[in-house]
């Protein structure tokens, strides 16, 4: 390559990371991250660690996890075909991505960020906890992604725009031209939540982060793969954007048992039926149709059904009583009178079936 090629690659990649930097807080910018005696010697063939005050007797979980998690990175990269580089995993699932977002790029008392509505209750309980200002911008009346309005509810101190596809409580995925046009339009970073990518047949957003700079992905082990319990969340990104989420996050955010099990229950590829719950959604979609309680299902790409009924109070207490609890999203904008349903196991789901069909309004 011409030596005057080189020079306009390195410049135009160190455009990109000076544009980045504008978007940084100022303290995360200047902070000096949290660094371990380890970082300088893993991989030195040292056998003698007393520099951590660690107990030395072996029982498993005696010595502190790898704060850099790198062989369960690479087993997530394997698995989604993204860089280590690019990838953070939460200990506290996603919702930990989402809080360390919000403290990377959002000053509080003066930034704002921008969320659809109705969408998942996180991104406002992180942005108040955090102090940022949350715009909560209404989908169309149809579901569909308000491009123009939300960049119209942005200003000069809107960092984040917070698109969760499938939405939840919605169940909709957004068409990934809006997506794209809203990353592309927007000076600032987009977060889209995939928590229920794995449910849709939308595709995801991931094979575009090579050519977005500004955007973030999020996806979780809590749904398609069965293992909220261990609460392990994932943000994919530039390199230089996760290289801000390494400083921001606690140093050991995922213990290491979690991190062993997480890694051998990739290698097993457990916990995985998807084809089972679309399955058996479709099924929940056709059966309630006939339920003369429900009077509209919403069509879904994610593990639960949004389901508008006559009455989602009285519904909801009557399911109750029969030992089912749904979520009642009526409170929720747009969502009047309706029950989100999650996919259960088929006999979970037949016993439900047959209780809304059975409902007399
Ligand atoms: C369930 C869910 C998550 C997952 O959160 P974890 O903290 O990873 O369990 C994230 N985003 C949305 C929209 C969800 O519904």
């Amino acid at each position: 390559m011409q030596i005057s090629l080189i020079f306009a690659d390195l410049n135009k990649r160190r455009d990109k990371v000076i544009r980045m930097k504008r978007f940084i807080r100022k303290n995360i910018l200047d902070l000096e991250p949290y660094s371990t005696a380890r970082d300088d010697f893993q991989g030195t063939g040292i056998s003698v660690w007393l520099d951590a005050n660690e107990s030395p007797y072996n029982n498993g979980a005696n010595r502190y996890p790898d704060p850099h998690q790198k062989e369960l990175k690479q087993r997530v990269s394997d698995l989604m075909g993204i860089a280590p580089d690019s990838i953070f995993i939460g200990g506290a699932g996603s919702d930990e991505a989402i809080d360390v977002a919000f403290r990377i790029f959002c000053e509080p008392g003066a930034d704002n960020a921008v969320a659809i509505a109705p969408s998942y209750g996180v991104y406002k309980v992180a942005a108040a906890i955090n102090n940022v200002e949350l715009r909560e911008v209404l989908l169309n009346n149809d579901f569909s992604l308000p491009v123009n309005r939300i960049l119209e509810a942005t200003d000069s101190h809107t960092k984040i725009i917070w698109i969760c596809s499938p939405n939840n409580p919605t169940g909709n995925a957004f068409p990934k031209e809006d997506i794209r046009e809203l990353a592309n339009r927007f000076n600032g970073i987009v977060v889209v939540d995939e928590a229920y990518a794995d449910f849709s047949e939308m595709g995801s957003m991931l094979a575009e982060l090579k050519d977005m700079p500004n955007l973030i992905v999020l996806r979780t082990f809590s749904k398609a793969w069965g293992m909220a319990g261990l609460r392990a969340g994932m943000a994919f990104a530039s390199p230089e954007i996760i290289g801000y989420f390494d400083r921001v996050k606690y140093p050991y955010n995922m213990s290491s048992l979690v991190q062993e099990e997480l890694m051998r229950r990739i290698d097993q590829r457990t916990g995985n039926q998807i084809g089972e719950i679309i399955s058996e959604r479709k099924k929940m979609e056709e059966s309630l149709k006939e339920a003369s309680c429900v009077k509209n299902i919403y069509p879904s790409d994610a593990n639960f059904l949004l389901v508008k009924v006559t009455d989602a109070d009285a519904i909801y207490d009557y399911l109750v009583q029969n030992g089912i609890i749904v979520r009642n999203r009526s409170r929720m904008p747009l969502c009047d009178n309706t029950l989100r349903i999650t996919i259960g196991t088929p006999e979970e789901n037949d016993r439900t079936i047959s209780l809304l069909q059975k409902y007399k309004n």
